[in-house]
């Protein structure tokens, strides 16, 4: 297949990856055509979702951060350090978009408590040994980890009065998850999107199966179904290669109203027990996040989860006591035994999954990947 001719391609799963792809694809000339169990493009939050056991798509449910060096704490340094490139990734993607999603990079901070401060400080080393290694300083990334006097703390964030210790990761960035899963499809120049069409399974052969028993066949297949991959849920197919071993991991997200909150970083309170974050998404909206649960139960979020997240912003923003909860969300994000995502070509079929906690960090250095691994972009 040469990357010249323009190529008739079907993705399995319109969730961030699929997106991205048909993203890339379509505005290179190809024709592509995208397939989802969802019965449509927008967003379906668990609060609305009238069945349980129908997926959606785990892009829409992210805070949207983009922290490769606090995500050091929980993932490879050579892993984390990818983030580096789809920031820069996300900058040009964004601005190329006509919607211009927002995007933002002027760093995040890290807070604790008085009491906080030995499990902060146990953190803290973690990512410093990490900055250390070869994989990540391989890639030059900015500074590591600053620590913040409490008085500049107050000068830049001053929505943020609970904290006694604050840190500055500097480069982070965050988008808006939602804005940019609907401007990818928005402008998707000829993408063919195919709603309420489950793929059973997804062949090397170039084969797309359906749940409804037809078939497609294209010159190549990208299966990016997340969670919706397991081989338990792929039903019978004779040729099918084997796919990855993934497993969802429930995570549980509330989204509040505050008006002018006044809040302008990603903000993450470390905490002996969760890992609590403060995502502004608006002048008037945030993000806290996020629970990380191993089930695949995608019932709606419990009460021990939501108090617990909401206790924790509040102690760090106490402006939050009058904010509005709007909606509690939860989905599961796709993870492999390892944790790592995983790239795989053979034959006429790309798989990408695995993204687990860190999709939003990694999908562009990935497809960049898997553009080079494929020869379709150049
Ligand atoms: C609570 C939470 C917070 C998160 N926060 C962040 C964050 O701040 N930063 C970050 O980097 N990452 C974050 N993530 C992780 C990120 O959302 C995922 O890693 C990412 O969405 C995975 O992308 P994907 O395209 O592989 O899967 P998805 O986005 O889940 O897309 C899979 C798509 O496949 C479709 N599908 C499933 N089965 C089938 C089928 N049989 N046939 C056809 N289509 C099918 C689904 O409907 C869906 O549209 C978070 C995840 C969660 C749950």
């Amino acid at each position: 297949m040469s990357s010249t001719q323009s190529l008739s391609i079907g993705i399995a799963g319109a969730g961030l990856l699929g997106r991205l792809l048909a993203w890339q694809l379509s505005r290179a000339g190809h024709r592509v055509s995208v397939f989802d169990v969802a019965r449509g493009p927008g967003p379906v939050f668990r609060s609305q979702a009238d069945d349980s056991d129908v997926p959606t798509a785990a892009g829409f449910t992210a805070a949207g951060m983009l922290s490769p060096l606090a995500e050091l704490d929980t993932v490879e340094p050579a892993v984390a350090a990818l983030g580096w490139r789809s920031i820069a990734l996300w900058r040009d993607i964004a601005a190329a978009l006509p919607q211009r999603p927002m995007f933002r990079s002027e760093g995040s901070l890290m807070l604790a408590h008085r009491e906080d401060l030995g499990a902060a400080q146990r953190v803290l080393e973690r990512l410093r040994t990490a900055c250390e290694t070869q994989a990540w300083q391989n890639l030059s990334p900015p500074e590591g980890v600053q620590p913040l006097e409490l008085a500049r703390l107050r000068e830049l964030e001053p929505a943020l009065q609970g904290p006694a210790h604050a840190w500055l990761l500097p480069g982070e960035g965050q988008l808006d998850a939602v804005a940019m899963m609907m401007a990818l499809h928005d402008d998707s120049p000829g993408a063919q999107w195919h709603w309420s069409r489950p793929v059973r399974c997804v062949e090397e052969n170039g084969t797309l199966h359906f749940a409804d028993g037809g078939q497609a066949a294209f010159d190549a297949v990208i299966d990016t179904r997340g969670v919706g991959a397991q081989a338990s849920r792929q039903g019978a197919c004779a040729s099918a290669s084997p796919v990855f071993d993934v497993r969802g991991v429930r995570g549980e997200v509330i989204w509040l109203q505050a008006p002018a909150h006044g809040l302008t970083r990603l903000t993450r309170l470390l905490h002996p027990r969760h890992g609590i974050y403060i995502v502004p998404r608006s002048p008037d909206l945030l993000l806290i996040g996020a629970s990380e649960l191993e089930t695949e139960d995608r019932s709606p979020a419990s009460l021990r989860s939501t108090v617990e997240l909401l206790a924790a912003a509040h102690s760090a923003m106490p402006a939050l006591a009058e904010a509005r909860i709007l909606r509690l969300d939860v989905n599961l994000r796709p993870a492999l035994p390892d944790n790592n995502p995983c790239t795989e070509w053979r034959g006429r079929c790309l798989r990408i999954n695995g993204l687990f906690r860190h999709g939003w960090l990694l999908a562009p250095a990935l497809t960049e990947q898997a553009m080079q691994l494929t020869g379709w972009l150049k």
